[in-house]
């Protein structure tokens, strides 16, 4: 059985990451893909943890290859996502999860429809900014220009399947849990993991 597909997108600073990382902490089943991206790593970022950094030359060079499931120009980088890996861990029945942008978003919907997408909202433009500050591991120009984008980004929100708030951490943190949950419970789903259960019952 293929295994599921989520993506998460939000506006820079909404709580997405730090949501991800809860969820594959409380949920070892889902592994999170790792990115390719031109952007430099920030304090703590580990090449091949976080993201995998490349130069501008070596993006192009793969994208060129057709090594990116989808890819996008996101604030000034280059973001892409790892065809290979995601096909291996699909066959392999693995529940992935792709932190991107709503770009990348559009175009996994349109090569996997059955993906699951969820939207991460702050509470307020004035907690967006905070936390953007709070962070304190971007330039300020580059805090400018994410939030400049954020309305951009948010005026999306209509073309995901499920909206979080990220106001009380630990609530959003369970209703990001109870998507992946919910989504594994689908009929389609549970009657191939439970044939020989429902043999038994119905005979
Ligand atoms: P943050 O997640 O907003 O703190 O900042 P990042 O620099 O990690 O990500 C910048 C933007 O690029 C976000 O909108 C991500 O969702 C997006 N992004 C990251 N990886 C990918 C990717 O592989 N493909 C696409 N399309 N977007 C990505
Ligand atoms: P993103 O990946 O969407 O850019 P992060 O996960 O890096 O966002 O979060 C941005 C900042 O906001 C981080 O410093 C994080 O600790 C903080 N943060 C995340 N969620 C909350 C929340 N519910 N309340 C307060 N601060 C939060
Ligand atoms: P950051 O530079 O803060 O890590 O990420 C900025 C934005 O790029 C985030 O919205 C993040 O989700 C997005 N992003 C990261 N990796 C990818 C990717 O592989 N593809 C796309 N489309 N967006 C990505």
């Amino acid at each position: 059985m293929s295994g599921n597909v989520f993506v998460v997108s939000a506006p820079s600073g909404a709580g997405k990451t730090s949501l991800v990382r809860a969820l594959l902490e409380a949920d070892p089943q889902v592994k999170l893909s790792v990115s390719y991206t031109t952007r430099p790593p920030r304090p703590g970022e580990v090449d091949g943890v976080h993201y995998h950094f490349v130069s501008v030359e070596r993006f192009l060079e793969m994208l060129n290859r057709g090594d990116f499931l989808e890819s996008a120009q996101v604030y000034g980088n280059y973001y892409g996502t790892s065809q290979r890996w995601i096909e291996e861990q699909l066959a392999a029945g693995t529940d992935i999860l792709l932190e991107i942008d709503w770009q990348g978003a559009q175009q996994i919907r349109r090569l996997m429809p059955q993906a699951v997408s969820i939207f991460i909202l702050p509470p307020s433009l004035e907690a967006l900014r905070a936390r953007l500050n709070g962070r304190g591991q971007d330039p300020e120009e580059v805090i400018e220009r994410r939030l400049a984008a954020a309305r951009e980004d948010m005026s999306h929100v209509g073309e995901f399947d499920y909206v979080i708030i990220n106001d009380d951490f630990a609530t959003a943190s369970l209703d990001l849990q109870a998507v992946v949950r919910a989504k594994r419970l689908r009929v389609e789903a549970q009657l191939v993991r439970h044939a020989a259960l429902l043999k038994d019952l119905l005979g």
